[in-house]
């Protein structure tokens, strides 16, 4: 009994097949450049040799017919048919305030998954691709959908209104959602259990540092408050979005470079970040070796990005009014070392200590980073998207 965890973009599908049961991966990969050309279709199935391969993609339903075609391959597939996967989980980005938990999907869901495409104009469109070509490659396997956004909408009001004319929120729903929902989810938990502290009397706060990057303050298992907002342009400096700035600064660059609104907002979101600072990569492996040759710039842009990491850390515990324990994940939570004791470094005013060694050992790994006598904990708890996915998927369908 298995299940299909599928995550849509525009131009991309990531898959993996996981059982059931077990939770263990039994195939995962990606189909890149779908709807462009030279398209690749990347297949690892559990105990054999990743298999790579240029193939045309015309559209999301062709990449899935991929997918489960290779699943099945009598020589390289890992199940014996499609009937041995009990249903589909997809990744979506935006649930707007309909959502509080991952949803069946029916027509009914779809609608609103359409209604939320306004805030999510790159997300929304390209999963609902995802969900109609698996609707009709597998008519009879029941689909659910899972927010990056459910998890968020335990924030108070206060947490998640915006200064601006209030009518903006009634009229538009103009208000701070928060992302990475179901990372924050699965980690919290995770450092629960890993720590041995009761998660439904606990303060924790979780770190997603990757190529999108956001940190969330969780109260008793709930998100109390979170970093991103409308969109995922807020909050952190990121790979290549800005987080936090003034707004009076997009019609100023708009006037100064004789730009439009959505092209000033393209860079924010696309040429900013460490990379718009360094003004060489977003990648943070890139920064690493840079610096190590000298670039100065490459170094300055990830203290700016540890800095604010820091000061975001600083204002959740006010939020939580304390804090027991903080984890790191995603790419750069889990393996940048220096990144990571840059930002312990900032919070030895709240008697943090880090122990240096565990932080060089602990790579792609759970661990504790912080000494023994660190008044707060902090460890690094890789995450996993597609296992909170599939569990919720299983959950759901299992009640049908
Ligand atoms: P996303 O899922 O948001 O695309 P990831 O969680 O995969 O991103 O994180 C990608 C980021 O993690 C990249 O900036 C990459 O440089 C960084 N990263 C991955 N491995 C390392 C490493 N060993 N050291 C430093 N940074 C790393």
């Amino acid at each position: 009994m298995d299940i299909l965890v599928v995550n849509c973009g525009s131009s991309s599908l990531k898959y993996q097949l996981i059982n059931a049961k077990t939770e263990e991966v039994l195939a995962s990969g990606i189909c890149d450049r779908i709807g462009i050309s030279g398209g690749a279709f990347s297949y690892k199935a559990k105990n054999k040799d990743k298999i790579t391969k240029e193939v045309d993609l015309k559209d999301h339903e062709v990449a899935i017919g991929i997918v489960l075609n290779t699943l099945i391959d009598k020589e390289i597939g890992i199940i014996p048919s499609l009937d041995a996967i009990k249903a589909i989980g997809h990744r979506i980005v935006h649930g707007g305030e309909h959502f509080t938990k991952s949803a069946f999907i029916n027509d009914e869901v779809i609608r609103h998954i359409e209604e939320c495409a306004d805030l999510a104009p790159l997300h929304n469109p390209a999963h609902l691709l995802g969900i109609r070509a698996c609707k009709h490659l597998m008519p009879h396997t029941p689909m659910v959908a899972v927010f990056d956004t459910a998890f968020h909408q335990t924030m108070p009001p206060r947490a998640f209104i915006y200064g601006l004319p209030y009518e903006y929120y009634e009229k538009y729903k103009i208000r701070r959602y928060g992302f990475h929902g179901t990372s924050h989810s699965y980690v919290s938990k995770r450092t629960a259990e890993f720590l041995g502290i009761p998660l439904e009397k606990s303060k924790i706060i979780t770190c997603h540092l990757g190529n999108g990057s956001s940190i969330c303050a969780i109260e008793n298992g709930k998100s109390v408050d979170t970093s991103m907002g409308l969109t995922p342009l807020e909050g952190l400096v990121m790979g290549t979005r800005s987080g936090d700035l003034d707004p009076a600064i997009i019609d100023y660059i708009a006037q100064k470079e004789n730009k439009s609104t959505q092209e000033v907002l393209n860079i924010l979101n696309k040429k900013s970040g460490v990379l718009g600072i360094s003004g060489l990569s977003s990648d943070f492996r890139d920064l690493l070796a840079a610096d190590e040759k000298g670039d100065l710039k490459a170094r300055f842009a990830r203290e700016v990005f540890a800095y604010r990491v820091a000061k975001y850390i600083g204002s959740y515990t006010a939020a939580l009014s304390g804090v027991d324990a903080i984890a790191f994940c995603a790419g750069v939570g889990e393996n940048a070392k220096f990144i990571r004791g840059k930002i312990v470094s900032h919070l030895e005013f709240l008697g943090i200590t880090l122990d240096e060694e565990a932080n060089l050992q602990t790579i792609g790994k759970e661990g504790i980073i912080s000494t023994k006598n660190s008044k707060v904990k902090v460890c690094v708890i890789p995450t996993n998207e597609e296992l909170m996915i599939a569990r919720d998927t299983l959950e759901i369908v299992s009640k049908l």
